[in-house]
C-alpha cells in the first residue's frame, strides 16, 4: 500500500471514539481537494494543487509517499505500541482508494488482535468484504465550503450504504452556520440516523476549535446532532505524527 505515515500510541481526536488510545496508519492520496485539508501532504504534490489549498504549500511526493507491504505495516503498528492500544485507525488521504489491499491489511491486524477503524469521506463505495472486515467507519462527507464540487464530494448512494450499516458514524466539518442546511439535506436524503451524526468545527489551532464549538453547539442541539471536538488539535495544534 501507499503509506504516508504510521504513528502511535496517540489519542483519537475526533468522532465517536474520541479520547481513546489508538495508533494511526495514514495512507497516501486523496480523490478530493479540500481547501482546509489538515493532511495536505497526502495529495498536494503539484503547484496547481497547492493553489487550491489555503496554505499554498506544496509537498514532495517522494518524501511523503512510501510503498509498504502488509507485513511491514502490521509490524510497524506493533512497533508503535500495537499491543497497548484499543484499536488502529486507518486514515488518509482517502483510504478507500486502496480498498482492495485494505481487506488483507485489516485481517493482518485482526490476527494481532487489533480492531480497525477506517476514516473515509464517503465518496467511494465500500466492498462487502471491506464493510465486513472493518470494525468501524468514520464517514466525513465534505460540504460545499470545503471547495470541492458537489459531483466529486457528494455521493448519496455511498452514504446510504454506510448509514444502513451498524458500524458507521458521520462527522461533518463545519465552516460556518450556513453549512448546517447542507448537512440537514444530506442527512434527510441519505436517511442517516441523527444519533449517528456529529458536527465538528474546522480549525487547525486550539482557539479556532473552541470558538467554533461555542458558535455551533446550540445549532447542533436544535437539530439533534452531536458535536465532536478535535482533541489532538487542542493539545498539539497542527503538529504532524501525533
Ligand atoms: S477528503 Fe480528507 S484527506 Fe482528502 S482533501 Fe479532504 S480533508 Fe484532505
Amino acid at each position: 500500500l501507499k503509506v504516508n505515515e504510521i504513528f502511535g500510541p496517540t489519542i483519537q481526536g475526533e468522532g465517536f471514539h474520541a479520547g481513546r488510545l489508538c495508533n494511526f496508519v495514514r495512507l497516501s492520496r486523496c480523490n478530493l481537494q479540500c481547501r482546509w485539508c489538515d493532511t495536505p501532504q497526502t495529495w498536494v504534490w503539484t503547484p496547481a494543487k497547492a493553489e487550491r489549498h489555503l496554505s499554498g504549500v506544496m509537498y514532495e511526493r517522494s518524501a511523503e509517499e512510501h510503498e509498504m507491504s502488509i507485513g511491514e505495516i502490521v509490524q510497524k503498528v506493533m512497533d508503535c505500541g500495537g499491543f497497548q492500544v484499543s484499536f488502529c485507525v486507518i486514515s488518509g488521504g482517502e483510504p478507500l482508494l486502496q480498498q482492495v489491499d485494505l481487506v488483507p491489511l485489516i485481517k493482518g491486524l485482526s490476527y494481532a488482535d487489533v480492531p480497525v477503524h477506517i476514516e473515509t469521506a464517503g465518496t467511494i463505495m465500500p466492498s462487502e468484504l471491506l464493510l465486513d472486515a472493518a470494525d468501524f467507519f468514520t464517514v466525513s462527507p465534505k460540504l460545499g465550503s470545503s471547495g470541492n464540487v458537489p459531483r466529486a464530494a457528494y455521493h448519496p448512494e455511498v452514504l446510504r450504504v454506510f448509514a444502513q450499516s451498524d458500524k458507521a458514524g458521520f462527522k461533518y466539518v463545519i465552516n460556518s452556520l450556513a453549512d448546517f442546511d447542507e448537512v440537514d439535506k444530506q442527512v434527510y436524503a441519505c436517511q442517516i440516523p441523527k444519533h449517528m451524526v456529529q458536527v465538528m468545527p474546522q480549525g487547525t489551532n486550539a482557539d479556532a476549535i473552541v470558538a467554533g464549538m461555542q458558535v455551533y453547539a446550540q445549532e447542533a442541539l436544535l437539530r439533534g446532532y452531536g458535536m465532536s471536538s478535535r482533541l489532538h488539535t487542542l493539545i498539539w495544534n497542527d503538529k504532524r505524527g501525533v
